[in-house]
């Protein structure tokens, strides 16, 4: 196992009707900007919740976060941050709406010249405002940990950074809000956690016997209950249990000590963001096609996957390999996720060569956790 530091700050409140505990967590004489989606919450009920919660506080609001949340709306919030004198920063949302507020948490201390320079510098973020979330859609593990992801519309990019000062003060976690979720965002959330241990787990084996087992069993319980949860938005254990899964896949935890690779997500973001591809799909997309490419480093882990998570115990090294990758592919498919970008887009022949170039301009040699997936192979595993 390598050395490392863990500190993990985000107070969890996880549960029934825990909603109603918001105000506690919250300085008493803050002024809260309270931001959020496209509306879902006014139809659930959550948006009333919360209200009720904070009745005693002075709350300005910021709607109309869109998925993959946009550095040009964000920047409008974060006028009303300065102009406002906002003190405290509350998410009401998914990983969306969670990561805007991690930017605008540091956008709002930033002093250099343009806030888009944190992202595209990826400059580590020690200083923000002080912000909490209420967690509507369990997938991005955003409650729980110091990273964020913003697309910029302009130039169609879409880039990640993160750092200490970005983990939320506290996540309220009520397993309820999962009953208004539609399908689709419910599948997203499954393969969305799912590679996020992958992403932590799929390197070379025996670093670490307990984060081994710990990814394993995260990957376990989603594929558990999955079934349950797509059929019925409303079982209170499955909920739980895949809300919290979610939190624990990317929270720190399982990538201590460990080699991690996160390609798939460096890769599957840019298809976002030029095709507008939901995160989750595009991890599905990426994932079978990285690890057939790069089967020959990552074979003994995908092995051990297969036998461990999946109950493969015939066959070499190789054939449970494979079989882990087609369990993988096959388990985006039970969700209803496609795992071709051709199934998504009909624009798909020039994405590999463009991807490529970017990665070339900024910078980026290699990815993976050798660093060694240079930016021909990703566009030679994306073809
Ligand atoms: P999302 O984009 O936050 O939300 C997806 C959709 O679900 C929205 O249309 C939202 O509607 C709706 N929704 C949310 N809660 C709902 C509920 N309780 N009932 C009904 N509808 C609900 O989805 P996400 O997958 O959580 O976030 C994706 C973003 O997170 C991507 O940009 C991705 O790159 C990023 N990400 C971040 C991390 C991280 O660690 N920070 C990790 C992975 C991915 P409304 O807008 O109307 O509310
Ligand atoms: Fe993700």
């Amino acid at each position: 196992m390598n050395n490392f530091e863990f500190k993990n700050p985000t107070k969890i409140i996880f549960g029934k009707d825990e909603i109603a505990k918001l105000a506690n967590e919250i300085p008493d004489n803050a002024k809260v900007l309270m931001l959020y989606g496209g509306g879902s919450i006014k139809k659930n009920g959550i948006y009333k919740q919360v209200k009720d919660a904070l009745s005693v506080f002075d709350i300005v609001e910021f709607a109309g976060i869109p998925s993959n949340p946009e550095y040009e709306i964000l920047m409008e919030a974060l006028e009303i941050i300065k102009a406002q004198n906002i003190t405290f920063l509350l998410a009401v949302g998914g990983g969306s709406v969670i990561d805007g507020t991690k930017f605008l948490s540091a956008a709002a201390k930033y002093e250099g010249e343009t806030p888009w320079d944190l992202l595209a510098q990826r400059k580590p973020v020690f200083n923000g405002l002080p912000f909490g979330t209420v967690l509507t859609l369990p997938a991005t593990g955003s409650e729980m940990n110091g990273g964020f992801v913003i697309t910029r519309r302009e130039t169609k990019e879409k880039l990640a950074t993160g750092g200490p000062a970005l983990f939320p003060q506290f996540s309220i976690l009520d397993p309820q809000v999962i009953s208004s979720i539609p399908q689709n965002q419910i599948a997203n959330g499954l393969a969305d956690s799912f590679t996020h241990v992958l992403e932590q787990y799929m390197t070379f084996p025996n670093q670490s016997l307990l984060q081994d087992r710990f990814a394993e069993s995260i990957l376990q319980t989603i594929v558990e209950v999955a079934p349950v949860i797509m059929n019925d938005a409303t079982d209170y254990d499955a909920a739980a249990n895949f809300m919290w899964s979610c939190t624990m896949a990317l929270n720190g935890l399982i990538g201590q000590g460990v080699s991690q690779d996160w390609a798939i997500h460096m890769m599957g973001h840019e298809l976002t963001a030029l095709f507008g591809i939901d995160h989750a799909q595009t991890l599905a997309i990426v994932a079978p096609s990285h690890y057939r490419y790069n089967i020959e480093s990552k074979k003994e882990k995908l092995a051990q996957y297969a036998e461990r998570v999946w109950g493969i115990t015939e066959g070499t090294i190789e054939e449970k390999s494979n079989a882990g990758i087609e369990k993988t592919e096959d388990f985006f498919h039970s969700l209803g996720i496609k795992t071709k970008l051709s199934e998504y887009t009909e624009d798909y022949e020039n994405a590999a060569g463009i991807i490529e170039n970017r990665f070339i301009e900024r910078g980026w040699k290699g990815i993976g956790e050798h660093g060694k997936v240079s930016p021909g192979d990703v566009a030679t595993l994306l073809r």
